[in-house]
């Protein structure tokens, strides 16, 4: 059976923090009113920024593109609706430090009209892998499980590197979440038709859909539409029943537990023939590929015990966070928390007039009870976020060498292989915000070694300029030399010369 494993495996650590989906996973997939305004990012995937190509002013059909992806890794980004252009300006988005960032504000004329140009492909096999890839890359799909990574790079291996397996991340292990299982149960077809097009884009046959046991719906809708639309067709797609254990979802873990293989430290996935897309991607290149649509919205799961009215609505790009959580009748009295995405990896807002992106998956209102908000107390060595670091770290040294800015420590322990999938945090007896000091100690580490690249550079010009100081002074030296030496032969040229006139004159007086 190639590279998928005969028996699951299981990986190490992993913690199980309560489910609660079932807040919102009744709620089919609904749509939301056109808001008065967009706010679009420029920077909403990994990578370079995408650059601006509109101006204020500018009439824009749905679909157009607002800024061109940037040199290497990025994507572009388009218009989410037909409307006008009213500002290009720097405004809040999702991050940690409350960052603002560069924004196409679009206003909406109402219409939602995709622009007519944008045509699909009636038969994606019938194009070179190549020209399917040029559409998804044009599209502006990325990873919507969060990691939001170009998907036209995963979909393009290197041509020294062997695709076995097409792992499809439909896990969803992040409590609370339910976009993707909805996804599923409503549109199972359009995954497989995604799926086929991605297996043709890779030139690979085998694909494993890895759904979580506690989403018998969507495992039962995925298990119908790969019998129905997959059977006899090329590629051998298969869905996988898993147990439930975070963070599953995590690549590496979840390619160990299908396959048995470990991505090594520092590696990729394609190192072990292994590409992993996730559910709600697959739609999106299907809509790329079949209709020319790029991507310009996206489901989010709007939950929590401090939300009004759970939901799992489809939110265009840019939409505030503010209008969705008013369009499930706001927030409740006693809500102490709002995070973008899930409780284990999401962002805490600071404030909630950011608007959503590609990336994100999920609006949390947490009351009290749900939010982790306990006071810190030292560590006690208890030991048991090492047992539950699905990446054999040690958290609590981890953590220790952060707070107490002993950076170059952490390099030695390897920080940057964490994951920030938060399972430490969430088993410590003394409310250690370890992924706190994580981010600290890697935000640290990073602008040190800026720091440094740009010491190294100033170093490098200094040295330049000192080497070429000194070869205008040798070429000056040597110039000054040259010149000595003439006058010096000069003179003693005019010296020979008189000597022989009178040698002339006493021969002539001598004959
Ligand atoms: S957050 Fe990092 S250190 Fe903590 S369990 Fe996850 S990977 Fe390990
Ligand atoms: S779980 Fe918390 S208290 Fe226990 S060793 Fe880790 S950081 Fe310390």
């Amino acid at each position: 059976m190639g590279i998928v494993a005969s028996v699951l495996k299981k990986f190490h650590g992993g913690v199980h923090p309560p489910g609660r989906k079932e807040l919102s996973e009744q709620c089919a997939i609904e749509s939301m009113p056109m808001p008065k305004r967009l706010v679009v990012p420029f920077h909403q995937h990994l990578g370079a920024p995408s650059e601006p190509v509109v101006n204020v002013g500018d009439t824009l059909f749905k679909g157009d593109l607002l800024g061109s992806a940037g040199d290497g890794i990025s994507a572009p980004v388009h218009a989410p609706t037909s409307g006008t252009i009213v500002a290009i300006e720097e405004h809040v988005v999702g991050h940690p430090s409350g960052l603002t960032m560069l924004c196409a504000i679009l206003e909406p004329d109402g219409k939602d009209q995709w622009n007519p140009q944008l045509q699909g492909v009636d038969d994606p096999f019938s194009l070179e892998p190549a020209a399917v890839r040029d559409l998804v890359k044009s599209a502006g799909v990325v990873g919507l499980g969060g990691a939001t990574f170009p998907s036209f790079v995963k979909l393009s291996p290197p041509r020294d590197k062997v695709v076995d397996l097409l792992l499809i991340n439909a896990v969803e292990c992040e409590p609370y979440l339910t976009c993707d299982a909805r996804l599923m149960e409503e549109r199972p077809l359009d995954v497989v038709e995604g799926i086929r097009i991605m297996l043709h884009a890779l030139q690979t046959k085998e694909c494993v859909i890895g759904i979580e046991n506690n989403k018998p719906k969507a495992i039962a809708a995925m298990q119908n539409a790969v019998a129905r639309e997959a059977s006899g067709k090329d590629g051998n797609i298969r869905v996988v029943v898993l147990p439930v254990m975070y963070p599953q979802g995590s690549e590496k873990q979840l390619i160990e537990v299908v396959t048995g293989r470990q991505v090594p430290s520092k590696g990729l996935p394609i190192h072990i023939g292994v590409v992993v897309h996730n559910v709600a991607t697959a739609v999106a290149v299907r809509d790329a590929v079949r209709f020319g649509r790029p991507l310009v919205s996206r489901i989010v799961t709007v939950t929590g015990q401090g939300i009004t009215r759970p939901a799992n609505i489809e939110v265009l790009i840019g939409t505030l966070a503010d209008d969705v959580i008013a369009h499930c009748g706001g927030l409740k009295p006693g809500t102490c928390k709002v995070v973008m995405g899930g409780p284990m990896m999401g962002l805490a807002l600071h404030q909630t007039n950011i608007p959503i992106v590609k990336g994100s998956s999920g609006i949390l209102a947490l009351t009290q009870d749900e939010s982790s908000g306990k006071p810190e107390h030292s560590c006690i060595r208890c030991g048991s976020c090492v047992s539950a670091c699905p990446i054999q770290l040690v958290p609590c040294t981890m953590a220790w060498f952060a707070k107490t800015e002993q950076f170059d420590q952490l390099i030695n322990v390897d920080l940057f292989d964490c994951v920030e999938c938060g399972s430490c945090a969430y088993v410590c007896p003394s409310n250690v915000p370890l992924v706190h000091y994580f981010r600290y100690g890697k935000l640290a580490l990073q602008s040190k070694a800026r720091e440094e690249k740009k010491r190294e550079l100033n170093k490098q010009r200094t040295k330049l300029r000192d080497e070429r100081l000194a070869r205008e002074k040798e070429e000056k030296e040597r110039k000054k030399e040259e010149m000595k030496a003439k006058m010096a032969a000069k003179k003693k040229g005019k010296g020979t010369e008189t000597h022989g006139s009178e040698a002339v004159s006493g021969e002539e007086s001598r004959s």
